[in-house]
């Protein structure tokens, strides 16, 4: 579970992103995050990998302030996380199977097991065509695909997602949107930043809506309403 208490964020005495946060996610919610540009909502999301620490309040991820803990354990957390932001941050001089596999890279797994799962995963969002191509011959599409292989591969507690559909095309959009789905069906927490209206009437999910960094509603089944 993860809950968010009196969490408070300002930038600067001017710049306030997040002001008196309460919010609780319980494991395997499928969430979406909406508002309008400045709300907070990458902040929010900035705050649960431990990039951002909040001015005031407390984070919890089961049952540990994420806000407390010390900058060396910080890659414990980001173990439970995956995340898939707009600016991809691939690494430009490695495949997209290198880039994968980073992930299991980091996890301590064996070569065997990597190139198992690297393949398996690849399969799943449909690049394993273009696995030996770097991010610059990528499309858009395909390098948001291969920012979820890696945010999937390690089986994620919880996956971030900060307007993933945002450059996509209509149709490679609701492929994105599919994946996040079939995340969410292995019991993976998705908790998802957009602007898609449509994709957030069509779900029917819980929908939280941000404004000036305060929770403005919050409903089961909910709509996109500003
Ligand atoms: P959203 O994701 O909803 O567009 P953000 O969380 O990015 O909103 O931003 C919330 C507010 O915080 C905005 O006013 C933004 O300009 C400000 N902000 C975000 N990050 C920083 C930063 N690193 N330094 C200063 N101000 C920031």
């Amino acid at each position: 579970m993860i809950k968010f208490e009196n969490v408070s964020k300002k930038f600067s005495s001017s710049i306030i992103a997040l002001d008196d946060i309460n919010l609780e996610i319980s494991q395997g919610e499928f969430i979406f995050l909406v508002g309008p540009s400045g709300a907070g909502k990458s902040t929010l999301l900035r705050i649960l990998t431990r990039e951002i620490t909040p001015t005031s309040g407390q984070v919890s991820l089961d049952k540990v302030d994420i806000t407390k803990i010390k900058e060396s354990e910080v890659f414990k957390l980001r173990r439970k996380i995956g995340f898939v932001f707009q600016d991809f941050k691939l690494l430009d001089d490695r495949t997209v199977f290198e880039n994968v596999a980073l992930t299991l890279e980091a996890l301590g797994k064996d070569d065997d097991e990597i190139r198992k799962q690297v393949e398996h995963t690849l399969k799943l969002v449909e690049i394993w065509d273009r696995r030996n191509l770097f991010p610059r011959q990528l499309s858009g599409g395909e390098a948001q695909r291969t920012a979820m292989a890696r945010a999937i591969i390690g089986k994620p507690e919880i996956l971030l997602a900060d307007e993933p559909t945002g450059d996509l095309d209509p149709k490679t959009a609701w492929g994105v949107i599919q994946l996040l789905n079939e995340i969410n069906s292995w019991g993976t927490t998705v908790l998802m930043a957009t602007h898609n209206s449509e994709i957030v009437n069509s779900l029917k999910r819980r929908v939280v809506t941000l404004k000036g960094g305060k929770i403005i509603k919050d409903s089961k089944e909910g709509k996109y309403d500003l």
